[in-house]
């Protein structure tokens, strides 16, 4: 997606190696028009896969699953990762590592959310080594729902995440995909290979 490469390339800045820091646009400060483009994308990509609720991690999934949902026209579940006073009915748990917090978390929803008769779009910011992808899938697997895809803003493909989830037979949509962030520069995976892989 053109629009968030540009600004990947204008905005983002590379911590090291391993880390983007896109905070201008997506992780604290945030690009509604940018957002809502990506929203369209993602329903524009799942549109004709039956999807009846989409399932994000909070808080930096929320905004692009939220514009994702209001394209499709279904409900947005965001799981929480820390324990809520008032979220005490029958949960789904998964456990999480954190790429960036390099702890664990417990993630949860609430059981009522969804069903067998579900089929779940997962939407998040990163993919770096999968966890939180496959801890989401996790939940809906545990609901027996039926995840039609993953949908993430910025696969980093230098890290695992995204090869482990397609071999595990998950199509993961990626809006933009990074194959490099050595030097200090950011290095897009180019179309033409892209079309070669897939
Ligand atoms: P994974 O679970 O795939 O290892 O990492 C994905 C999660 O870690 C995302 O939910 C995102 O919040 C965070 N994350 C991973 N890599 C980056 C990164 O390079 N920049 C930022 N801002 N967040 C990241």
């Amino acid at each position: 997606m053109e629009l968030l490469k540009k600004k990947i390339r204008d905005e983002g800045m590379v911590l090291n190696e391993h880390v983007l820091k896109v905070d201008s646009f997506i992780n604290h400060q945030m690009d509604p028009v940018l957002m809502k483009e990506m929203g369209k994308e993602f329903a524009k990509r799942f549109k004709d896969n039956g999807v009846t609720k989409i399932l994000t991690i909070e808080s930096s999934g929320i905004a692009p699953a939220i514009m994702a949902g209001l394209e499709l026209d279904i409900p947005v579940i965001f799981a929480r990762k820390k324990k809520s006073l008032t979220l005490t009915d029958d949960l789904y748990t998964s456990k999480v590592y954190s790429f960036t917090k390099k702890e664990t978390n417990t993630i949860t929803v609430s059981r009522k959310f969804f069903s067998e008769d579900d089929t779940i779009l997962i939407i998040d910011d990163f993919l770096a080594n999968g966890h939180a992808a496959f801890g989401l899938a996790d939940l809906a697997n545990q609901a027996s729902a039926t995840v039609a895809g993953i949908g993430i803003v910025i696969e980093k493909a230098f890290q695992p995440g995204g090869d482990e989830l397609r071999a595990r037979g998950y199509r993961v949509e990626s809006l933009a995909r990074i194959s490099s962030l050595k030097h200090k520069t950011v290095k897009f995976v180019e179309e033409q290979k892209e079309l070669e892989i897939y």
